[in-house]
């Protein structure tokens, strides 16, 4: 989508730190951290949101792909957290499906 931060970060169009990348995923360091370690992993297709998702393969890959970056991280024993927040009341901003791999310190719960 012409429009799409992500999708131009997958183009090359704006820089991004790149983690990872395969044909099908994109993982980058968050402009904005959150946690000492702070990756999004998104599709290179566009998908807006959860909510647009109905490719079960893309779904799953997003998943174990955002699961290697975290092992790849260091973050796999002590622990990490994998967040797809789903519209502007969960704190969406960007309308490109992507998954926040967090780590690195404590995760309190509930989340705010
Ligand atoms: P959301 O709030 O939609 O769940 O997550 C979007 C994330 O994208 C935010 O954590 C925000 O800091 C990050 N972000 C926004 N613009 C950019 C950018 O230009 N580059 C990178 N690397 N991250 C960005
Ligand atoms: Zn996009």
């Amino acid at each position: 989508m012409s429009d799409c931060l992500f999708c131009k970060i997958v183009a090359g169009e704006i820089p991004c730190t790149k983690v990872k990348e395969d044909d099908d995923y994109l993982a980058f360091r968050d402009i904005s951290p959150q946690a000492p370690t702070h990756v999004l992993a998104i599709p290179k297709q566009h998908v807006p949101s959860l909510n647009e998702a109905d490719d079960d393969a893309m779904l799953g890959g997003l998943v174990l792909f955002a699961r290697d970056v975290a092992v790849e991280e260091g973050l796999a024993e002590d622990g990490y957290r994998v967040v797809l927040n789903t519209m502007a009341g969960a704190g969406q901003t960007v309308f490109h499906i992507h998954a926040h791999v967090l780590g690195g310190r404590a995760m309190g719960w509930p989340p705010g």
